[in-house]
């Protein structure tokens, strides 16, 4: 099998279960009790924060525990926008987040906020200008994301952050895709609100972070006990935030010689689908872009039909269209950055990790090649070109 869905999610690394198994079988208690069982479970708690809050640079307690990415953006953008309400109720966005971002905006619209969302240019980036523009003495919040899920586009987060300042706006930033994979100090970037996903780095699903800013004003977003300093009430998922630490631990360690090797790999890959299929195109920015993303569009065929035949080869990819409620919608990131809806459907996703090898790639391309010129051979919109 090969495995190139490493956006969607990472193989639990062998060393992270090592590190959560203790707190999936004997040290099972609870962290709140007061004896010693539940205070080895404290520690390691304490013990993960810390780790993880030296390798995105902030303060433990500006760190907190999640159930997943999922949950940390919609705390960020919901638990902010409602504390800072009295100051004003417009929102900026993007068009192309994830829908984590999307939809929890689209909740705080149905209770009278405003979003404005900025389209990216045909690259997925998003310009400090276009953010300049829509600044208004009434933004509270600005939310964009590090790096693209679907087409690895980076956003110059930094400079960003830096305008949302200028008036008065908190700015989060979703780093589910960047977390352990690039640098992701959050005075660096300059954020307030970080969200991040174990499941993205080789750790456990069901487990995330969202680092805080000190002075930050922000909403609880469960109620019930007083877990991570009264804001996220729920008996602690132990196994689950041991694990995402040592995760982000391991990733950072090894990320300058994984990022260099993938980086390798994924041009490589890039260049000879290109080369070697006619009638395809790179989606997103060839130099800001993750180092393990590839996303590309194969003119007059399907990605459904690419994904079953690539499945009988064994290899795991994505493809640009969401298979949500039965109907092949055509992703959004794609149409936003200007791709027509038949473009779209014809996108290939292939993320690398840890895993991959130039053995895996060259592959990969050689299958790809004969998959392409099979299904173009059937297609309708091929016979029409
Ligand atoms: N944000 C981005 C950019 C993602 O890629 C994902 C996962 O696909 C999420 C948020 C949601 O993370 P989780 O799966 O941990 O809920």
């Amino acid at each position: 099998m090969i495995y190139l869905d490493n956006a969607a999610t990472t193989p639990l690394r062998r060393d992270v279960l090592d590190c959560m198994m203790p707190y999936l079988t004997n040290a099972y208690g609870n962290p709140s009790s007061i004896y010693k069982l539940g205070r080895d479970n404290r520690i390691a708690i304490d013990n993960a924060r810390e780790k993880t809050a030296q390798i995105l640079g902030c303060s433990p307690a500006e760190v907190y525990f999640t159930g997943g990415g999922t949950e940390s953006d919609n705390w960020a953008i919901k638990g902010t926008a409602l504390a800072n309400a009295k100051r004003g109720k417009h929102i900026i966005t993007t068009e192309i987040e994830h829908h984590a971002v999307l939809h929890s905006c689209e909740a705080l619209a149905r209770q009278g906020f405003e979003i404005t969302y900025i389209k990216p240019d045909e690259n997925g980036l998003i310009h400090p200008q276009a953010l300049q523009e829509a600044l208004r003495d009434d933004t509270i919040l600005v939310t964009i994301m590090h790096a693209n899920n679907e087409i690895g586009t980076i956003q110059p987060i930094a400079e960003l952050a830096e305008i949302a300042h200028g008036r008065g706006a908190i700015f989060h930033t979703d780093a589910v895709q960047t977390a352990g994979h690039i640098p992701t100090d959050v005075n660096g970037l300059g954020v307030d609100l970080m969200s991040l996903s174990g499941h993205k780095f080789g750790g456990p699903k069901g487990v995330g972070a969202l680092y805080i800013r000190k002075n930050v004003k922000i909403f609880p977003h469960q109620d019930g006990g007083a877990q991570e300093r009264n804001k996220r009430a729920g008996t602690e998922n132990v196994p689950g935030i041991v694990g995402l630490s040592r995760a982000l631990e391991l990733a950072s360690e090894e990320m300058q010689n994984e990022r260099e090797r993938l980086r390798e790999l994924r041009d490589t890959f890039i260049k000879r689908i290109l080369d070697e299929i006619p009638d395809s195109q790179l989606n997103g920015d060839d130099e800001q872009r993750l180092p393990n993303n590839v996303n590309i569009s194969f003119d007059y065929i399907e990605g459904e039909g690419m994904l079953l035949l690539l499945d009988m080869q064994g290899i795991s990819a994505s493809s640009g269209s969401a298979c949500t409620s039965g109907s092949l919608d055509p992703s959004h990131v794609l149409l936003s950055i200007g791709l027509p809806h038949e473009k779209a459907h014809g996108s290939l996703r292939l993320t690398l990790g840890r895993e991959t090898t130039a053995e895996n790639i060259d592959f990969v391309v050689d299958k790809l090649v004969g998959i392409v010129a099979r299904l173009r051979a059937m297609s309708p919109l091929k016979a029409h070109a």
